[in-house]
């Protein structure tokens, strides 16, 4: 209707002027082509809801390859990469952010969880293919129509009934990483499953389609939930509603840790995955490794974690936990420190890391005549220890300590 295009207008007054612009020089461009040009997904449902987004995301009628070469002539600061065997585009500015394009196509899944394969069709067809009804509404940009809202499924409603609604009732079935998606986004915005999607959920989970889902897909989904505020929350229903148990098995007790939820706030996302699995056995761990597939860094950390747990099970001296407590990344210690197990004893250790002030170092025992060798290091260390230990506490003691050990090794 009339009124709502005007709103629409209204909201895309009050968008940053950099994305105005973009999609300016986007309806431009699309004159320029002869083509119809359309605003999809996740950037029409925040501005509905009136929250910042930022993934741009358009649907071009025809060839998108064309149409972003011809964008780009708009936008010189930014690099095109495009991948025709999906019929996409992406263009990169220099500050990281994107936006990405794709022809009008409709995708056939062979088997679930496999890869989608690509053909030319219409808007409709592409905005069907879509998760659910919140997220296949799309705006039309070209100059006559700038402002129109496409919303075949229902979308609008949906979102003014805070519902989130599968487009179809097998839809987690062509991919199942929709379930975990359906609570991402009910957790974000506070929204509820329509009914047909909380039953087709308790379908999957019951006929295990989750076991056909790849595990790459399945941890990248897991993994944008601890980008997100909500985090907590989103973890502890996947645990409830049985979604975990259906993809791992039962011997696996992952579990969120709802104690530091205010704390956590300003966590990074690797800290926030070692607190989930801070509760697992150190073996549970290691299945759970072999199930998901982390970036590298997520992998040391979560590595380096189970070996400094087990280590700080024994027991051990001040200078032996020093020596591990600063081999190890300072995020998996952060980690352990909440662990009431070990809670005083990392603090002592940190504590008294904090009160050495050593002077000492390489050149001066050269200069009290050592040799150059393996004990320069040892004295190091040693002198290091005696600070930890409480032995010295001045930089004279220091000194002494170090001149006395030196007199016994010429
Ligand atoms: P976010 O705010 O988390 O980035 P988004 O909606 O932009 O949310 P993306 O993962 O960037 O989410 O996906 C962009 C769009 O692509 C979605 O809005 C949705 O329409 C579609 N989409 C993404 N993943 C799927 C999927 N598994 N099945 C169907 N459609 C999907």
């Amino acid at each position: 209707s009339i009124a709502m295009r005007q709103d629409i207008l209204d909201l895309i007054e009050r968008l940053p002027k950099e994305v105005q612009n973009l999609l300016e020089a986007v309806s431009e461009t699309a004159e320029e082509e002869e083509c119809s040009v359309y605003i999809v997904g996740g950037f029409v449902r925040d501005l509905l809801l009136s929250v910042p987004t930022q993934d741009l995301d358009f649907v071009v009628e025809g060839s998108g390859g064309q149409f972003a070469q011809a964008l780009m002539r708009r936008i010189p600061d930014g690099k095109l990469t495009q991948h025709i065997k999906f019929g996409t585009a992406q263009i990169i500015f220099p500050d990281g952010s994107h936006l990405d394009i794709a022809s009008t196509r409709w995708e056939h899944y062979s088997f679930p969880g496999a890869l989608p394969q690509v053909e030319e069709s219409c808007l409709r067809d592409d905005l069907f293919r879509r998760d659910f009804t919140i997220n296949s509404m799309a705006i039309c940009l070209n100059t006559e129509r700038f402002g129109e809202l496409v919303d075949y499924y229902g979308g609008k409603q949906d979102l003014q009934q805070r519902k989130i609604r599968f487009l179809h009732n097998i839809s987690f079935i062509d991919d199942p990483t929709r379930m975990l998606r359906a609570i991402r986004f009910a957790e974000r915005y506070h929204f509820d499953f329509a009914k047909e999607t909380l039953d087709a959920l308790h379908t999957a989970i019951e006929t295990g389609v989750l076991s056909k889902l790849s595990v790459e897909r399945f941890t990248e989904e897991v993994l944008l939930i601890f980008r997100e505020v909500n985090y907590l929350a989103m973890g502890q229903i996947l645990v409830e509603s049985g979604l975990f148990k259906a993809w791992f098995g039962k011997e696996l007790a992952w579990n969120f840790n709802l104690d530091d939820a205010e704390n956590s706030k300003d966590w990074s996302i690797n800290m926030r995955w070692l607190v989930s699995v801070s509760q697992m056995e150190s073996a549970e761990i290691g299945t759970l490794l072999e199930r998901v597939i982390l970036n590298r860094s997520l992998r040391d950390e979560t590595i380096a974690y189970v070996q400094l747990r087990e280590s700080l099970m024994e027991r051990l001296t001040i200078s032996e936990m020093d020596r591990l407590l600063n081999k190890a990344p300072k995020e998996v210690v952060i980690v352990l420190a909440r662990d009431e197990r070990f809670k005083v004893r990392i603090l002592e250790c940190l504590e008294a890391g904090q009160r050495i002030n050593m002077s000492l170092d390489g050149k001066a025992l050269l200069q009290m005549g050592l040799k150059q060798g393996p004990e320069i290091g040892e004295i190091l260390d040693r002198v290091r220890m005696a600070w930890l230990e409480g032995r010295i506490s001045t930089s004279e003691e220091e000194q002494g300590m170090a001149r006395q050990w030196v007199n016994t090794q010429r």
